[in-house]
């Protein structure tokens, strides 16, 4: 049998072999299950040694693969290459970084062999992580939880061994617009979570900044969930409905008090509020019309420039 281990790379140079010893660290264990293990770096467009350091762990060791792409797409579209280019019977996907701990692996192998088909973690606490980012990470999920179909754990990570068929599953998702978590928790199946604690980064630094995190929790939303367009319908009845006791209310007063002309600043604030709410709604729509225009297109999700 063989399991394929994939790995996203950006920038990681130092991680790169450190992360391959930690990794050969389980070889006890693959043997004793005699499984076959490739380790998929795929290097989405790093601007460092990332390339050089696979390709001189590729000549030690031939187990290891790389999928180079010819600029930075972003994690999602790693994940997705590493996926369509594994060829194992079971596959696990892995920061370089050693945030997803390598001794993990025979724990969540012991619940494939129990018969489940996708083993996944979450990190239990934030530790070593700024206070207010936290705050924001809860928030979020738990309104995409309310808003969503789609069930997505606060604190899980990418870090997910998985069947073939559920890979077959992922593979059949060919949207642009990727959002793993939310993908991950589409496709279903039998789903074991493991729990550790946070670990932090072993070297480099992290890729995401704050505004970077906020527009991806954007995406996370507009991609599995339609709530926003709902609240925008949602918003346009209460106007109209309010509209109309309004205009009730004006003809009413007409018809007792002579009183032409008194209330144009508070008529000055409903216009303001009713056509703020008219562009937060077509800003709504728009955010879904731009992600449909980017799929109707049909891009590639990646493009690869070298590969082993
Ligand atoms: N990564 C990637 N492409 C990117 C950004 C990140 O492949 O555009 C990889 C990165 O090399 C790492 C993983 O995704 O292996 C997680 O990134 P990072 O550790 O920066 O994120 P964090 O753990 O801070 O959420
Ligand atoms: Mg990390």
């Amino acid at each position: 049998m063989l399991l394929s281990v994939i790995v996203p790379c950006y920038n990681e140079e130092e991680n790169v072999p450190y992360f391959y010893e930690e990794l050969m660290k389980n070889e006890p264990f693959f043997t004793e299950k005699s499984l076959d293990v490739e380790v998929i770096y795929v290097d989405d467009g790093s601007k460092d040694a990332t390339v050089s350091e696979v390709k001189k762990l590729h000549e030690k060791d031939n187990r290891v693969r790389l999928v180079s792409f010819s600029r930075n797409f972003g994690k999602e579209s790693a994940i997705y290459a590493g996926f369509q280019k594994a060829k194992g019977d079971y596959v696990v996907m892995m920061d370089a970084d050693l945030q997803d701990p390598p001794s993990l692996l025979p724990t969540m192998w012991s619940y494939i062999e129990e018969g489940y088909d996708s083993v996944a973690t979450r990190r239990v606490n934030r530790k070593g992580e700024p206070p207010i980012r936290s705050f924001f990470a809860r928030m979020f999920y738990k309104l995409m939880n309310k808003i969503s179909k789609t069930d997505i754990v606060d604190g899980a990570r990418d870090y997910r061994l998985m069947s073939r068929r559920v890979v077959d599953a992922i593979l059949s998702m060919g949207e642009y617009n990727r959002f793993s978590k939310g993908i991950f928790g589409w496709v279903g199946y039998e789903t074991k979570w493991v729990e550790f604690e946070n670990v932090e980064r072993a070297k480099g630094e992290t890729k995401w900044s704050f505004w970077s995190l906020f527009m991806y929790s954007l995406e996370g939303i507009v991609a599995f969930s339609t709530a926003p367009l709902a609240i925008a319908s949602f918003m346009g009845i209460f106007f109209c409905v309010l509209a109309g006791i309004l205009i009730l209310f004006v003809i009413i007063r007409s018809f007792f008090w002579d009183d032409p002309t008194t209330g144009w600043q508070s008529m000055i604030c409903i216009i303001s509020l009713i056509s703020g709410v008219q562009l937060l709604c077509i800003g709504i729509i728009g955010q879904y019309l731009a992600k449909t225009y980017l799929e109707v297109k049909n891009r590639p999700i990646y493009l690869i420039k070298d590969e082993l």
